[in-house]
């Protein structure tokens, strides 16, 4: 989603003749574009402006702008902590980067001194903000992301994301279409729809199936994928074009968080363990092949030994290709942050992450084993960072794989037979 923002905003200000560069030490704005997630995504930024500090103090002309979430998240204690920042803007605001640069420059050429000039601020939340007009300044490729949806109502306990992104909004389903046959001309093969809670879109009387198969029929596309979905909206809508678009890739990110209904009730995740593993088993039997991957979080408030082994119990059983699992984070003004304690020692939570990262490393290499023997459809992306003589691409389920580049070329579908594998690749030969 970073990545589709900063695309966003390269598009609002090329559009007003401005235009990006390929280093840093060539730039006369550097904006950095954020996340406040989790503590350690907040930390890397402040690490990261501490830097573009030292080259400030010796181009004193550098303007130096904080966008996205944290910015939204931090706004006044940013400007504490880095009072050399000239901009801070929230995700609903972009439109207004021109006219901030624009005030910026003109006190860079009025010779304001650094201290006497204002931070330019942009903070307001605009539920009806979409950007459906403006168009993305994209990197070459194969793949593109495309923003469906924006912003958040789901309201988990532990999330920060409905506050600095403020409430849903879906674009139109026609623009969408357009906008993806405009891709395809563009070169691009595979677009992944993008959404906070990606399968809650709505625009009139269409919902995400219906978005899911429209843009699968869209001529030259080769794949849709999209993320994240939450399971509360896993409608068999979305289950029907799953199973039979043949664009729509048969794989599903599906954050489960806690496999404890008592933590989940406590996330307001609206779902219960038993309800996510029945749409599990629906899943697989109305997509055979489906790869799973999944969102954990351990030791969020209150969270005991037992509630924590049924989460450990619930991916053992489930067996997801792969999952990303993090430690809660208590964010400021969450609904967690005000109403529960964050009483989980932070120990605990170490040895929790251990212990389910292991687990889950052992399951994805099974998987990946078993794929053994078996013939997979990649879509090739690009030359392979570790040989120059191979391709890497994706499988339909997303995994990554690698082999000889032969007489294939970029951006077609290949089969490839699967000799062997490393931990989260998958290697192998044309045929
Ligand atoms: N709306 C997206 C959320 C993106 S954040 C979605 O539902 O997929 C991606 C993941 O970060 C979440 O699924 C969750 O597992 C994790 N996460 C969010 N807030 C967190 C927090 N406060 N501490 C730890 N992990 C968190």
């Amino acid at each position: 989603m970073n990545v589709s923002d900063s695309e966003l905003m390269a598009g609002i200000l090329t559009r007003s003749g401005h235009q990006t560069v390929p280093h840093l030490d060539d730039a006369d704005v550097v904006l950095v574009n954020t996340c406040a997630i989790r503590e350690n995504a907040e930390t890397k930024v402040i690490n990261r402006l501490k830097h573009l500090h030292h080259r400030k103090r010796r181009h004193p002309e550098l303007i130096i702008g904080v966008c996205g979430c944290m910015a939204q998240h931090l706004r006044d204690r940013l400007l504490d902590a880095a009072p050399y920042v000239d901009l801070v803007m929230g995700p609903d605001a972009y439109r207004d980067l021109p006219v901030a640069l624009d005030s910026l420059a003109r006190g860079v050429e009025s010779h304001v001194s650094l201290t006497d000039r204002d931070p330019f601020v942009g903070l307001r939340l605009d539920k009806n903000e979409d950007y459906a007009d403006i168009a993305p300044i994209r990197k070459e490729g194969i793949r593109a992301w495309l923003t469906i949806q924006r912003g958040c109502d789901k309201m988990c306990t532990f999330c920060i994301v409905p506050f600095v992104r403020g409430r849903e909004r879906s674009l139109p389903l026609k623009l969408l279409v357009e906008d993806v046959e405009k891709l395809v001309d563009q070169g691009f093969k595979e677009v992944v729809l993008l959404g906070q809670t990606v399968n809650s879109y709505h625009n009139d009387r269409a919902d995400f199936g219906d978005l899911l198969y429209a843009v699968g029929e869209v001529n030259g596309l080769e794949r849709v994928r999209f993320t994240s979905p939450h399971p509360a909206d896993a409608t068999d809508s979305m289950i029907d074009a799953m199973a039979n678009s043949p664009t729509v890739c048969k794989h599903l990110h599906l954050p489960l968080q806690s496999g404890s209904t008592e933590v989940l009730e406590r996330m307001h995740r609206t779902y219960t363990a038993e309800a996510y593993r029945t749409l599990v088993s629906k899943l697989r039997e109305r997509v055979p092949d489906i790869s799973l991957t999944t969102d954990i979080i351990v030791g969020f408030c209150g969270e005991t030994d037992a509630e924590f082994m049924e989460t450990y119990q619930m991916m053992a059983d489930i067996r997801y290709d792969s999952a990303f699992m993090f430690k809660y984070s208590e964010r400021e003004g969450t609904l967690a942050h005000k109403a529960l304690p964050d009483d989980v020692a932070e120990t605990v939570k170490g040895e929790r992450l251990k212990q389910i990262i292991e687990l889950q490393e052992n399951i994805s290499a099974d998987i990946n084993n078993a794929a053994v023997g078996g013939t997979v459809a990649v879509l090739v992306e690009g030359e392979s960072r570790r040989d120059a003589d191979r391709y890497y691409g994706k499988t339909d389920g997303f995994k990554t794989t690698v082999f000889p580049k032969a007489d294939s070329h970029i951006g077609e579908i290949v089969n490839v037979r699967v000799h062997s594998t490393t931990a989260h690749t998958l290697i192998g030969q044309k045929v």
